[in-house]
């Protein structure tokens, strides 16, 4: 198969042999003072952020055993998807402060 939308056959075989994890741990992550994205408080089991654990393309969101959403912030790509698909009204966020957050280094 040649070029599909743009991607070359050489970029589909390299996420085939990398996979997404590996990818992404070559990535670097800076802490910024506080984390740039919060769930506001009381809002850990709203139906809304549940789609959080569908989207990330990270898979920073979790559900615990009381049935809270959780977010570990390590690893965030601030790509914005959260924030769109739960919206402001349960989620804080903002980009980090100049110097941390992500520094990519695949692609
Ligand atoms: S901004 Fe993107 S990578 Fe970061 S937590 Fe939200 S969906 Fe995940």
């Amino acid at each position: 198969m040649g070029d599909v939308q743009g991607h070359a056959e050489g970029d589909e075989n390299m996420s085939e042999i990398m996979g997404l994890k590996a990818k992404l741990g070559l990535d670097v992550f800076k802490h910024d003072k506080e984390p740039h994205i919060k769930i506001k408080p009381g809002m850990e089991k709203d139906p809304r952020l549940k789609r959080a654990i569908l989207v990330c393309p990270a898979g920073l969101y979790e559900e615990n055993q009381d049935g809270e959403v959780e977010l570990t912030i390590d690893g965030c790509l601030e790509c914005g998807t959260c924030r769109i698909a739960c919206g402001t009204e349960v989620l804080e966020w903002y980009y980090p402060a100049g110097g941390a957050g992500v520094q990519f280094r695949f692609g």
